[in-house]
């Protein structure tokens, strides 16, 4: 796929205290790509547009490379200890995106370039306990595969993994740029989990992003590489023709990925499709013709944590899903993980 490239560059000044911040400088003065250097906290109002959704596409081309000053990380459970950022956002623009109602109206990229401060901290955060291992989680607020090509940030950060025996990685990606990272040493401490859907989602909502082929390359690349592998099937969509889909997009799983060499069983983590209220007054602003399914009458409530709720699929639609998507594993991978179905 098309790699990234800002249209305007923001530098917050610390940034350039360090050498991944000045290597940046120079690249884009270089590549002639307008410059600005200024506190963060003045990059939403120079970023311009007339509505909405010009807003957000023009923050979308927009890069920030700051410096990372909280070092204190966040819980991440269930799916590991704790989460860090290299980056946040990504210049995809997934309709359904779960980012859309978090990160304001100007949802700009940002790329941190003080490595070594971001290591110490995760160092800081593991369990000491003998034959303790600590998981961190890197793509919570964005995707860091896909500011690869610019920073080099996530390949030295899964070396460091691979030289620390009590912490894991674990990475989720819907970008194809991986060759940079299949000689690592990376010794599986990093656990990929490729961000799958059928061809009609990605297609129809995952725009700038790899595509369905490309994302079956890349984890067979990775699988091949020797990194412990998974794939996260969300967001699960019930449309005309969905079971026909998902069934094409496991059987091309099964013949592009050879479980043998997984150091670690393929894990799948199935999440079905939802929307908060915010979240969808966001998309309609954004994506005006978006033929996302946001019915609230045909959707059933689920609370979630401090009292937010959001909109699922009925109680047996979802059981459906459910029973259907293990089936699915259970034939192309018999010896795969369901991490879980939400
Ligand atoms: S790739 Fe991930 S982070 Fe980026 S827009 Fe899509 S869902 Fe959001």
């Amino acid at each position: 796929m098309k790699l990234f490239k800002p249209e305007i560059v923001f530098f917050e000044p610390s940034s350039l205290k360090y050498p991944l911040g000045q290597e940046l400088r120079m690249r884009f003065e270089k590549e002639g790509i307008p410059i600005i250097t200024t506190p963060a906290h003045n990059v939403s109002r120079s970023i311009p547009g007339n509505d909405e959704k010009q807003k957000y596409a023009r923050a979308k081309k927009t890069l920030v490379v700051a410096t990372k000053k909280s070092m204190k990380l966040d819980v991440c459970k269930p799916s590991a200890d704790f989460e860090f950022s290299l980056a946040t956002n990504c210049p995809g623009n997934c309709e359904y995106c779960y980012l859309q109602a978090t990160q304001g109206y100007k949802p700009y990229l940002r790329t941190y370039v003080n490595l070594e401060d971001i290591f110490n901290t995760i160092k800081r955060h593991i369990n000491k306990e003998e034959n303790s291992v600590t998981v961190f989680e890197a793509a919570s607020s964005g995707d860091p595969l896909a500011l690869e090509h610019l920073t080099g940030s996530l390949g030295k950060t899964i070396e460091f993994f691979g030289a620390l025996h009590n912490a894991r990685l674990r990475v989720v990606t819907k970008f194809d740029n991986v060759d940079s990272l299949l000689d690592l040493n990376h010794k599986g401490h990093t656990r990929f989990r490729v961000s799958i859907n059928s061809r009609y989602v990605i297609n129809s909502f995952e725009h700038n992003t790899a595509s369905f082929e490309e994302r079956i390359v890349a984890a067979s690349k990775l699988s091949k590489a020797g990194y412990p592998i998974g794939f996260i099937v969300a967001p699960i969509m019930i449309y005309k023709g969905w079971k026909e889909e998902y069934k094409e997009l496991f059987d091309r799983l099964k013949h592009s990925i050879d479980i043998t060499i997984s150091p670690e069983p393929v894990t799948f983590e199935l999440i079905q499709h939802r929307f908060t209220p915010s979240a969808k007054k966001f998309i309609l602003q954004r994506f005006p013709g978006t033929k996302l399914d946001m019915d609230e009458e045909n959707r059933q409530l689920k609370w979630g944590k401090f009292g937010r709720f959001k909109y699922v699929y009925p109680k047996e639609t979802a059981e459906d899903i459910k029973q259907y998507m293990s089936g699915l594993v259970r034939d192309s991978m018999p010896s795969a993980q369901i991490s879980y179905f939400t």
